[in-house]
């Protein structure tokens, strides 16, 4: 499968503020933003930098959604062509559906301190679905599910430091702690749960032209 090889900091230059793809560094002052500022990358990123309207704005808006969540273009078409078949409000849908992915449920949840990391744990196998592995980070979460993570894997140090500090990082109203390295899924995300800097409908409106 494609995927990104990169410096991830580039993506959060790119877009011009943090995308938390890092994990811890992201909340330090060694992040690329704080570092460096929100230039675009590059020798001449500052001269780059202009005032985006239109269909620019649409397209990084969606380009900032998809490098969030760590998603290759097709996928995220696809998973638009879903919310749009949906009820209710396709923006909003799309951000429900890209929330209910398992390797964001295993991110908000605590397990790991970046969807990256969130990505390669269920990759390798350690993370369960309602007690059996699940390995595929598309896979969407239902309400009453219960995620953890194996036994054997819970004394991974990256999973204890993520754990630990989840907490502080805060977990979405619709995950719920359980006893152990696991939550359950007691409700389905709520627009309110996930990040308001994000304008979906500028992403809707790219994809309907
Ligand atoms: Fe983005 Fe994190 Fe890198 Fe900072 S450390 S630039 S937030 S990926």
């Amino acid at each position: 499968m494609a995927r990104y090889r990169d410096a991830v900091c580039r993506l959060c230059r790119r877009e011009g503020g943090k995308l938390f793809l890092k994990g811890d560094r992201c909340f330090k002052p060694s992040c690329a933003i704080e570092r460096r500022g929100t230039n675009p990358p590059g020798q001449h990123g500052a001269a780059r930098r202009k005032m985006v309207v239109g269909y620019g704005q649409q397209l990084r808006e969606k380009q900032k959604v998809k490098r969030m969540y760590f998603i290759l273009e097709k996928q995220f078409r696809n998973y638009f062509d879903k919310a749009l078949r949906q009820k209710g409000v396709t923006g909003e849908n799309l951000l429900f559906i890209l929330e209910r992915r398992l390797d964001n449920t295993v991110y908000r949840a605590g397990f790991a301190t970046s969807r990256r990391q969130a990505r390669q744990l269920v990759n390798h196998g350690h993370v369960v679905v309602n007690g059996k592995k699940v390995d595929i980070p598309s896979f969407q979460v239902r309400v009453g599910d219960v995620i953890g993570v194996k036994e054997k894997s819970q004394t991974n140090s990256h999973v204890d430091a993520a754990w630990q500090t989840a907490a502080g990082r805060g977990r979405p109203s619709w995950l719920t702690a359980d006893s152990g390295v696991a939550v359950s899924v007691s409700s389905l995300p709520s627009r309110q749960d996930i990040d308001p800097n994000i304008n979906e409908q500028l992403i809707v409106e790219l994809y309907s032209k």
